[in-house]
């Protein structure tokens, strides 16, 4: 059988995820492997059928809205298949890999691990399991400037965001930063309120 490995490079935002998947893939380009990049169709970040990580660098990519259409996209002739941003797949990306590694293909991956709630991101968890290899990439925190941000901090109107607000937003200035757990911030406004009610409550009785 061909060697396959599936190198899983994660973290929060702004570690440089896209940037060390870019760097391994010219590494690739330089052997004269055969590589296909694909990312998927819900990242608003990069503009084209591109991907491209904050420092400038970027490589043409393959965008893909369903897990399964990878299958269709991959040729047998590709040696190095590098996907982006993982945790925006469905669940089918697992079954789809584990088939690429069976291919005998090279996966390098990379994906958010925690939401801005700090719970797992879609199939990181599953993805984690199957990866031959995991790179745990840390920040910068943008509160601290400490060296081991973690967690991506969601901001609103550059307050911290309450864990009950929806995970899409439409209006309002929403923006993301890396953070160290000690600076992370979720707060809960209606376990809150229902704190205090209780409060009241039992003061009444
Ligand atoms: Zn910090």
């Amino acid at each position: 059988m061909e060697s396959y490995s599936f190198e899983l490079i994660t973290g929060p935002m702004s570690c440089g995820k896209t940037e060390e998947l870019l760097r391994r893939v010219k590494r690739c380009i330089i052997a004269k492997k055969k590589v296909k990049v694909i990312s998927p169709d819900v990242d608003t970040r990069a503009k084209g059928d591109y991907i491209e990580s904050r420092n400038g660098l970027w490589l043409d990519a393959i965008k893909v809205k369903h897990a399964i259409q990878i299958m269709s996209v991959v040729k047998p002739e590709d040696e190095v298949i590098a996907i982006d941003e993982l945790q925006f797949f469905d669940s089918n990306i697992v079954k789809v890999i584990s088939k690429l590694m069976q291919e005998g293909k090279r996966i390098i991956g990379t994906g958010l691990e925690l939401d801005f709630k700090a719970e797992p991101f879609g199939c990181m968890p599953q993805l984690m399991c199957i990866a031959t290899e995991i790179s745990k990439l840390h920040a910068v925190c943008m509160k601290c400037g400490c060296d081991h941000a973690t967690r991506t901090q969601r901001l609103i109107n550059g307050k911290p965001a309450d864990k009950n607000s929806p995970l899409i937003m439409i209006g309002g200035d929403e923006t993301y930063e890396a953070r160290c757990i000690k600076c992370y911030e979720l707060p809960d406004h209606e376990h809150e309120k229902q704190k205090h009610s209780l409060k009241l409550l039992s003061f009444k009785h």
